[in-house]
């Protein structure tokens, strides 16, 4: 982890508390920088599309592409404030970015913000088809972590999307 890399996480919060900072709404935020260049910054919008499938990460792997005209994102790092979900993750694989690097991990917030439980994410890259790709977790972990509730957080039913 470098100085950079801080200073991209620290965008991808910025970009995750853009819409304010209500862990109920899962503020995520995802930055996709190259050559020192942001070529997307997004937040979740899965409410507001609506898209089951408008996590931040996705966004932004979409907003990159969009932006090169080129839907392989070689050399790329993917900066998220939280632990890419598998969905996220396979997206990653796929979108061919060289590294993932995130902030807070699945064991620091509340199972309410993965789609499964006990699932290593992490395996994915290590078995993925492509050896070129690297992820690494706990840049600005605990601002990170803060944007969310914590793994023992007694939450409304209600406020458990996924449970
Ligand atoms: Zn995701």
């Amino acid at each position: 982890m470098t100085e950079d890399d801080e200073r991209w996480m620290r965008l991808a919060l910025e970009v995750a508390r853009a819409k304010g900072s209500d862990p109920s709404t899962s503020p995520l935020g995802c930055v996709i920088v190259r050559d020192g260049q942001v070529l997307a910054a997004e937040r979740n919008q899965t409410h507001e599309l609506p898209d089951a499938t408008a996590h931040a990460e996705m966004m932004a792997i979409r907003r990159a592409c969009e932006e090169l005209g080129d839907m392989e994102l070689r050399g790329a790092t993917l900066y998220s404030t939280l632990q890419p979900c598998g969905m996220c993750t396979m997206a990653s694989i796929w979108s061919k970015v060289g590294r993932v690097v995130y902030g807070a991990e699945g064991a620091d917030v509340h199972p309410m913000y993965f789609e499964a439980h006990g699932v290593d994410t992490l395996a994915f890259v290590t078995h993925a088809y492509r050896d070129d790709i690297t992820i690494e977790g706990g840049c600005l972990r605990q601002e990170c972590a803060e944007l969310y509730y914590g793994p023992d957080a007694d939450l409304p039913q209600d406020e458990q999307a996924n449970l």
